[in-house]
C-alpha cells in the first residue's frame, strides 16, 4: 500500500494565523485539490494530519472541524480524488497531550490502526513540527513552501535531508515520478 501523510493548514489549504474558523475559511491552495486526485488516480491513500488547538482555545467547537473536513473531502471529490482519512488534535500546547505535533501520537494511531510501518512513508508539512513528528514516528518528512513553509525554510532546525518543494502540488509529482504504478502522465 502506497501511502501519503498530509498537514492541512498552509498544504492542502490556505493558512490563517487567526485560525482556519468555518467552511468559509477553508479555502484550498492552487492546485492542491487535483494533486490529491493524481495520488489517488495512482493508487495512493491519503491521510490527513492536523493539530487544531483552535478548539481547545475554544475558538470554534468540535462540530466546526467536522464541517470543515465535510467541505474539504468534497472538494477533494470534485477534483477526483479521495482522503482515506483525517486524524486531529483539538489540544492547546499546555495540556500536554501525546498527539499534538511535533509529537508523533497521531501519526503512531494511524501506523497501528492500519497495521502499518511508517518507515518511508512520506509526510508533508509546512512547518517545523511537521517535520518532527513525522521523524519522530519513523516517517520521511518533506518540506512546502506554502502556508508556513517560506519561513520553516530558515529554520535551523530543518536538517539538510528534508526535501523542500514549493507546494503540494510539486512534492506530489516528485513522489509519483518515483511510482512506477503511475501511469498520469501517459
Ligand atoms: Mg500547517
Ligand atoms: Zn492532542
Amino acid at each position: 500500500m502506497q501511502l501519503v501523510i498530509l498537514d492541512r493548514d498552509g498544504v492542502i489549504n490556505e493558512d490563517s494565523d487567526d485560525y482556519i474558523k468555518s467552511p468559509a475559511e477553508w479555502i484550498p491552495i492552487p492546485g492542491s485539490l487535483e494533486a490529491i486526485a493524481r495520488l489517488y488516480r495512482a493508487d495512493w491513500h491519503v491521510i490527513v494530519v492536523t493539530n487544531q488547538s483552535g478548539i481547545a482555545r475554544r475558538l470554534f467547537d468540535l462540530d466546526i472541524p467536522v464541517r470543515i473536513h465535510e467541505k474539504m473531502q468534497r472538494s477533494v471529490s470534485e477534483a477526483g480524488g479521495l482522503i482515506d482519512a483525517v486524524f486531529f488534535c483539538p489540544h492547546s500546547p499546555n495540556d500536554n497531550c501525546n498527539c499534538r505535533k511535533p509529537k508523533p501520537g497521531l501519526f503512531l494511531d494511524l501506523a497501528r490502526r492500519l497495521r502499518i510501518n511508517l518507515y518511508g512513508v512520506p509526510a508533508i508539512g509546512d512547518s517545523l513540527h511537521d517535520l518532527q513528528a513525522a521523524r519522530a514516528a519513523g516517517a520521511s518528512p518533506i518540506l512546502v513552501k506554502t502556508g508556513k513553509g517560506s519561513s520553516t525554510l530558515n529554520n535551523p532546525e530543518i536538517t539538510v535531508d528534508v526535501p523542500i518543494f514549493s507546494s503540494l502540488a510539486g512534492a506530489v509529482d516528485a513522489l509519483l515520478v518515483t511510482d512506477p504504478k503511475d501511469n498520469s502522465s501517459i
